[in-house]
């Protein structure tokens, strides 16, 4: 086992889980994008946050990053692209590598991507979500790459590196054609480009894509009073459980979920 807790997330929420499991002397690893690029680094001024009235939200992010850091928290740059209960663990991919918790807590805000047309249907046959990962099934072929993920143009030049012939899209009303694979792809002007694989490399993911199985409602993830979803040894906390989508919200969550999960560790 890696670790005892995993963190998908570097938000309010994830963080303040990662102090709490190390307050109780638990390992811990958070997988997340750059915590710093978090829209809500770019919000002026917190009026509503208890205690610190006035923090921008990077300060904020800043201050948490660096008392989970403090407290012995790791933590793991990169987008997590699935999760997987393994009975008496749970095993999370992080772009190409894999690393196994005793439980984990999702905390990766809200996914404000739409799913595009085509896209679930045809995950696996032929629609990818890393370039790293998948590119080498590719090579010598034509793809498509769209998305706002953080190393999106790393993940372009390696493909290109490869010898996939790459065309950049924007997502915004883009639909994925195909049947049994892609065929192509159509536009927001219905212009259609042919290709046999399609990366969508976006900074979030959503959490029914993230976790096959995981019970959500109107997009958001189903938890019970212990932050615990239908998936053993998966917790949720923040943005991604529903309203109200505020910070004391998600940090209160997040130490919720830290306890739980480890009460459960036993
Ligand atoms: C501009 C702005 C201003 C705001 N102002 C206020 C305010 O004044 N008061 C208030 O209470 N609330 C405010 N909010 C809302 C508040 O920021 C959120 O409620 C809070 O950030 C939720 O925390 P979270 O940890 O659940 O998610 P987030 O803060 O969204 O953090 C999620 C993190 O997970 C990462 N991530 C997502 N998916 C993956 C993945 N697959 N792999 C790796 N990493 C991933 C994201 O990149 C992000 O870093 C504001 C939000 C914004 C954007």
């Amino acid at each position: 086992m890696n670790y005892d807790l995993l963190i998908v997330g570097g938000g309010p929420a994830g963080l303040t889980a990662a102090i709490h499991a190390r307050a109780r002397d638990k390992s811990v690893l958070v997988i997340s994008n750059d915590p710093l690029s978090s829209p809500l680094c770019k919000a002026p001024a917190m009026a509503n946050y208890p205690g610190l009235p006035g923090v921008t939200g990077r300060e904020l992010v800043e201050r948490l990053v660096k008392q989970a850091r403090d407290l012995g928290a790791e933590f793991r740059q990169g987008r997590a692209l699935s999760v997987m209960p393994m009975g008496k663990s749970v095993m999370v991919s992080v772009e190409n590598d894999a690393v196994e918790g005793r439980a984990v807590i999702l905390t990766p805000g809200v996914s404000r991507a739409a799913p595009l047309n085509g896209e679930a249907e045809l995950l696996g046959r032929g629609v990818s979500y890393c370039a790293t990962c998948d590119g080498m099934f590719y090579r010598g072929k034509s793809v498509v790459c769209a998305g706002d993920a953080p190393n999106f143009e790393e993940e372009v030049e390696f493909l290109r590196s490869i010898g996939c012939q790459v065309e950049v899209k924007r997502l915004a009303g883009l639909s994925i054609l195909g049947g049994d694979g892609v065929t192509g792809v159509r536009n927001a002007k219905g212009e259609e480009t042919p290709c046999q694989g399609v990366f969508l490399l976006r900074a979030s993911i959503a959490p029914a894509q993230l976790a096959p199985g995981l019970e959500t409602e109107g997009g958001y993830i189903k938890v019970d009073g212990r932050m615990a979803t239908n998936l053993p040894g998966v917790y949720a906390a923040g943005d991604c459980t529903g309203q109200p989508l505020q910070l004391a919200k998600a940090v209160g969550q997040g130490q919720k979920a830290a306890h739980f999960a480890m009460e459960a560790m036993g």
